[in-house]
């Protein structure tokens, strides 16, 4: 059955595809992009299908969000049922036990066994304005720290913690204040290389913000420990300990952006995990919902009560049908340990991207954690020159093949995997196949 997927029906996109686009462009603003503008009627697992009856294999998961696969029955079956009872109250009106229930597994999950709290919003970039405003008010201090290559959102003061220009900020300031921004522990670039590169990362991140800031001034240092948007940056070990370790040191709040990293991805609940880190506040989004919109802060209960009642909210955060869908996703990757699972398939993934780095000169690092893989693409090994027009051209062969990828990095020159962690093996293995046929079509000797 698996080996007839994808099931090409018609060109991709296909006509109904392209007459669904044309009444878009007269409809919806063009400043909103879609990497691959088929237009979808139905998805289930790691399969998506368009209007024109064509059956995609899925790496993206609607960028790690689909953890659990499209149409999960726990998620189908809470949200039906929620619902029916009621859809919204507003928690700051009057409240319901769901949201609750979302809180204390997030209290339960996140990394440190101490004392947690937790409230919900509706996005990522919701959480992490929140998480900087419980850490400013916490602290009483001012200046957030953000590395190089850093995504955290598309909001005025998220933009201004994003560190690429086009297209999250070029036209958009002027942007929120007292950010400051210092280098990534990057391996693959880092300029002495990458034995250094933690140690030398972290002295050169504490001497800046000593310098130019003041530990002092500082309230808060936001990390993702893999970095999404920015490439699949998995930073030099030791490096996250390492912040994590000083910012407590300093009275600083140490706070991990685990919104693309969070609920299995990486092959651990969090990706702090894998070095032992406890952040003080975690932003979590994406996937803990199984696609419908939510988001959290969760952290030491200390920080998360310090701010005035009512200083934290919004009319739909912590929705309660989105509550329960993240219940039934989160259930799901508890039931299914969906941890492992993206463990085992990631390294399945890994193997395949190794050997093709073997192969192909344009492969310059492949890298990631868990079912969050990626390679960075070159026009030059030794110059580690970026590729993005080959990084396009990959892209745009696997969706003609039936295989929707997606790109990502400062540089635009990173093609990164994001299957659902309840993809099988086979599709995974189909799918991997069709990005060698396009790897070999677009950058092959
Ligand atoms: C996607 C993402 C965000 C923003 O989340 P939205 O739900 O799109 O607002 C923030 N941080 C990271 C690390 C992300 O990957």
């Amino acid at each position: 059955m698996v080996a007839r997927y994808p099931l090409l029906a018609t060109d991709v996109p296909g006509p109904a595809s392209a007459a669904l686009h044309a009444r878009r462009t007269k409809a919806v603003s063009a400043a909103v992009g879609t990497g691959l503008p088929v237009y979808i009627e139905e998805a289930s697992g790691a399969l998506l299908r368009d209007v024109d009856g064509n059956e995609l294999i899925d790496f993206a998961s609607g960028i790690a969000v689909t953890s659990v696969g499209n149409g999960a029955p726990r998620v189908v079956s809470g949200v039906r049922e929620q619902v029916e009872r009621f859809t919204h109250t507003c928690f700051m009106v009057t409240a319901y036990e769901p949201y609750v229930e979302v809180c204390e597994r997030l209290n339960e999950l996140t990394p440190g066994r101490h004392d947690k709290r937790s409230a919900l919003f509706n996005s990522g970039a919701e959480a992490v304005e929140n998480a900087v405003k419980i850490a400013r008010y916490a602290t009483g201090r001012d200046t957030v720290v953000a590395f190089d290559h850093a995504y955290h959102g598309r909001t005025n003061l998220t933009m201004a913690l994003t560190a690429k220009s086009m297209p999250y900020k070029s036209g958009f300031g002027p942007f929120a204040g007292e950010i400051h921004r210092v280098p990534m522990a990057y391996p693959y670039r880092w300029p002495t290389g990458p034995q250094g590169c933690a140690e030398e990362a972290f002295e050169g991140f504490v001497a800046q913000v000593r310098a130019q800031v003041g530990e002092q001034n500082t309230a808060a240092v936001i990390l993702e420990p893999i970095q999404g948007e920015g490439g699949f940056i998995v930073p030099a070990a030791g490096f996250v300990a390492r912040v994590a370790r000083w910012c407590r040191e300093n009275g600083i709040v140490f706070i991990a952006d685990e919104i693309q990293t969070g609920f299995c991805r990486t092959g651990d609940w969090f990706a702090c995990e894998h070095e032992g880190v406890v952040p003080d506040l975690i932003t979590t989004g994406k996937a803990i919902a199984g696609g419908l919109p939510l988001a959290a802060v969760t952290g030491r209960a200390e920080l998360m009560d310090a701010v005035h009642t009512g200083g934290l909210g919004g009319t739909y955060g912590g929705n309660p049908v989105a509550c329960a869908a993240a219940l039934g996703a989160i259930e799901t990757m508890r039931v299914e340990h969906l941890a492992t699972r993206a463990a085992e398939l990631g390294e399945i993934l890994r193997s395949r991207l190794v050997a093709l780095a073997e192969k192909y000169d344009a492969i310059g690092d492949v890298r990631g954690r868990g079912l969050m893989q990626a390679v960075e693409l070159v026009s030059d090994r030794d110059a580690k020159t970026p590729d993005a027009a080959t990084t396009a051209a990959v892209n745009q062969a696997c969706h003609r093949a039936g295989l929707l990828t997606l790109t990502c990095g400062t540089y635009g020159n990173v093609v990164r995997f994001l299957p659902p962690l309840v993809i099988t093996e086979e599709l995974l293995d189909r799918g991997i196949s069709i990005f060698e046929s396009a790897l070999g079509e677009v950058a092959g000797t």
